[in-house]
């Protein structure tokens, strides 16, 4: 790429969350391997971002190629309607067996956020099926659930760009977010809003969706899992459906398989995507259970209504497929182990710096909480100069990387954030 490349780019293509006349710079790179990402004059970036949770063995494995390669040979993509496939099967037996015991019946979709649109609407259908007109869903504030108009209308109101389309999306129901800390001491009247709304409006509610322990985008907070079992229990007794997405929590992210794992609850529907790829190409799964599917199926449209043209894209079942067991077969749970203990020994001291207002670990998950908000493009120029890539926006400085980060890569990253808030 030269710089003719670079001047398309900045007055052509839009970029995420980036204006298209005053855009923030965008880096050329050209080539990614392991937990490196390769710039087009050669320069090499230590990855913190994992490509936004989602590349979690690296860049450029060869086992993933490999399985991209093979199934490439054999067909690239054929539809899913009427016709089905062993990549397809093979990724959902995987997935029924590692998801929560219930969750057996999976919807293959393109995204995170059709993931989630899918969820909402198997919501919708099953209380429609069941002869009650529910269509509120009740969420937490500083949630994030994607960009699509479903998932919106679930993301915090007012800390997000949503509420740009305000009074376009339906009115749903947010109560305040869990403050108390993952490792904080439980206080149950972080129960109390959430308990409040649905005592005073459970029968117009369909579902509640939440992160599971994580919420990402909107604000990388870090809650209590007595908080989801609490939630779990509220649900149950009204009979109202639990949706976890775990787009960004799953395939061990927060130290468990999955972050409804630290609660030890199962969710009605669970939402999967990001890492199920291994990072190499789009591709969603929404999980739910039998009883879910089936009302849903003998409701007045006999069926789930929805079919997206690259539904369960052989491609990316086949990368999936080999990415699940690559995971599986690796000592994971150590791996992240080994990463919060590193990011919790570099980061931490930090804390007591006069910019930052709080440093939170968990897992392979490092989030520096500054008191002001940071300029993205100023201090991802910073980050590139010393070799790394990290991301930051608002007011948090966070890194997720590659769970094959090496210690000494890792402590590369941290020096980074280090210097960065240190000046
Ligand atoms: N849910 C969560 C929790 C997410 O973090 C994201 C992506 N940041 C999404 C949904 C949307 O996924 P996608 O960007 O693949 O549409």
């Amino acid at each position: 790429m030269d710089s003719s490349d670079i001047a398309f780019d900045a007055k052509h293509i839009w970029h995420p969350y980036t204006s298209m006349s005053h855009p923030i710079p965008a880096y050329p790179i050209v080539e990614a391997k392991g937990a490196e990402l390769i710039m087009a004059d050669g320069k090499t970036l230590v990855d913190g971002m994992s490509s936004w949770w989602a590349a979690i063995h690296g860049y450029n494995h060869p086992v993933l190629n490999q399985a991209a390669t093979e199934q490439l040979q054999k067909m690239s993509h054929v539809m899913f309607g009427g016709i089905t496939h062993p990549s397809a099967v093979n990724l959902c037996r995987q997935l029924v067996e590692i998801t929560p015991a219930p969750l057996e019946c999976i919807f293959l979709a393109d995204s995170g956020s059709v993931a989630v649109e899918v969820s909402l609407k198997m919501a919708l259908q099953y209380w429609q099926a069941r002869g009650e007109k529910r269509q509120r869903i009740l969420t937490l504030r500083h949630g994030y659930h994607g960009d699509t108009f479903g998932a919106m209308a679930v993301c915090d109101p007012d800390n997000s760009i949503h509420g740009l389309y305000k009074g376009y999306l339906p009115p749903h129901i947010f109560v305040e977010a869990p403050q108390c800390g993952f490792h904080d001491e439980w206080n149950s009247d972080d129960l109390l809003p959430i308990k409040q709304e649905l005592a005073a409006k459970n029968r117009e509610i369909a579902a509640i969706i939440l992160e599971p322990i994580v919420q990402g985008a909107g604000g990388m907070r870090i809650y209590h899992p007595e908080y989801l079992k609490g939630v779990r229990e509220l649900c149950d007794h009204y009979g109202i459906l639990l949706i976890a997405d775990e787009i960004a929590t799953g395939f061990g992210r927060t130290g468990q398989l999955f972050a409804c794992d630290h609660a030890a609850i199962s969710p009605d529907i669970m939402c999967l995507g990001k890492a199920l790829t291994g990072g190499y190409m789009t591709l969603s799964a929404t999980l739910t259970t039998r009883h879910v599917a089936e009302t849903i199926s003998n409701g007045e449209a006999g069926c789930f209504m929805h079919g997206p043209t690259f539904m369960g894209n052989p491609l990316a079942c086949a990368v999936a497929n080999a990415s699940l067991k690559l995971l599986l077969e690796s000592p994971w749970q150590h791996t992240v182990a080994k990463i919060e203990q590193q990011l919790l020994a570099e980061l931490a001291p930090l804390s007591s710096h006069t910019s930052v207002k709080q440093v939170r670990v968990l897992g392979a998950i490092g989030v520096i909480e500054m008191q002001q908000p940071v300029n993205t493009a100023e201090l991802q120029k910073k980050f590139v100069e010393q070799g790394v890539w990290v991301r930051p926006f608002g007011r948090l400085i966070y890194v997720m990387p590659p769970y094959i980060i090496s210690p000494e890569q890792l402590s590369k990253v941290t020096s980074a954030m280090r210097n960065v808030i240190e000046g």
